[in-house]
């Protein structure tokens, strides 16, 4: 087998030995004391990450699951829903509102541009939504959008419910749900978290909770109402992927080792050196200044380099991976990750390679 080439692709990103070694435990069954035990354990450090009192679910889905049924959920069919559109998956998000019969309003900017909190006021200002969507770090474009500020304007709409995607963000910088006033908050396990793909994860408020249970067709799979009656005995709805939960708790352990905050400082050092290494090459930033990710960097080819050659001799010569440019960005920009579990030194060794790189092309 050709050596694995290492991801620093902003998703799925790579999983650590440790992690795949937990991840490949011997299978329980999700019904009994052993499991229980398994998912109270996770449950407290979840909920101290989450910054919430409320439970954290556990969905096998990739994160896309949780983020149409949020809609399902507290949107009734028919009803708006105001989605905040900055880059790829934020964009999807409107369509998938509109896919599941919700009259789906948009705030858009650009990509590249971030949702400043004047724009939401106005159109919160000019009619009643159910409820707002954002991603809080748009991976597409590598901009993070000023959560707090957000927050404090659907704070003032109480009647609007504030669901907001973390999935390239979550762990790496502190959002407190609760003190936000966030109604869901969800995350993936591939990106941020360093997990394999294939689970989610989400909390709801009471109140999201209260909407959830006026809400007619909910379904069976992601009804929220079934997580929270599941979760009060340890448990989920249908058979949890019990190999992520495994691995999610060996991540827990280390997340809380190291530190939430110290991993939060880690993540802006590795970025920081990243960001050093974009301008000391003269390359540009595809994000202003104040809303650029901590947790990957899209670079913008202000030199006019060949991207693909670029991406292509990486990965035969040093093999590591890394993005090309999402969709209708592709050779204008790539994408450099520091999520998960990067340090100054994994990522310095990334910044030489590509130095090495550049200089042949
Ligand atoms: C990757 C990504 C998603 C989609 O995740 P899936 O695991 O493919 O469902 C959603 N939101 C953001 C911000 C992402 O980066």
């Amino acid at each position: 087998m050709l050596p694995h080439p290492k991801l620093f692709i902003p998703g799925p990103i790579e999983v650590s030995e440790k992690t795949l070694a937990a991840f490949s435990r011997p299978v329980i069954g999700h019904r009994g004391a052993e499991f229980k035990a398994l998912y109270a354990d996770v449950q407290g450090r979840l909920r101290e990450l989450f910054g919430t009192q409320r439970p954290v679910f556990v969905s096998t889905s990739s994160a896309w699951g949780v983020m149409e049924a949020a809609l399902r959920n507290l949107v009734p069919t028919g009803g708006r829903v105001l989605n905040c559109m900055n880059g790829a998956f934020s964009d999807k998000w409107f369509d998938v509102s509109q896919r599941c019969g919700r009259q789906a309003e948009a705030l858009k900017v650009e990509w590249g541009q971030p949702i400043l909190p004047n724009l939401l006021e106005e159109k919160l200002a000019g009619g009643k939504f159910d409820a707002v969507t954002l991603i809080h770090n748009e991976t597409s474009t590598g901009v993070m959008n000023p959560l707090a500020e957000l927050s404090a304007v659907l704070r003032r709409h109480p009647e609007t419910l504030f669901i907001v995607d973390t999935v390239s963000s979550f762990s790496a910088v502190p959002i407190p749900m609760d003190e936000l006033g966030i109604d869901v908050l969800l995350t993936g396990s591939q990106k941020a978290l360093a997990l394999p793909p294939g689970m989610a994860l989400f909390a709801a408020s009471e109140r999201a909770m209260a909407r959830a249970a006026e809400m007619p067709e909910r379904g069976y799979y992601f009804d929220f109402l079934e997580f929270q009656k599941n979760a009060e005995g340890d448990m989920t709805p249908s058979t949890p992927s019990v190999s992520h939960i495994y691995a999610l708790q060996s991540k827990l352990d280390e997340i809380f080792a190291e530190g939430v905050a110290a991993r939060h400082a880690r993540h802006a050092r590795t970025n920081a050196l990243v960001h050093d290494w974009v301008r000391k090459n003269g390359f540009g930033f595809f994000a202003p200044e104040g809303f650029r990710s901590v947790t990957l960097t899209c670079v913008a080819n202000t030199r006019e380099i060949d991207v693909a050659a670029l991406v292509k001799t990486l990965k035969a010569k040093h093999h590591f991976v890394i993005d090309g440019g999402y969709g209708k960005l592709k050779g204008k920009t790539f994408r450099l990750s520091n999520m998960g579990d990067e340090t100054e030194e994994t990522v310095s060794e990334l910044l030489a390679a590509l130095d090495e790189c550049l200089a042949t092309l």
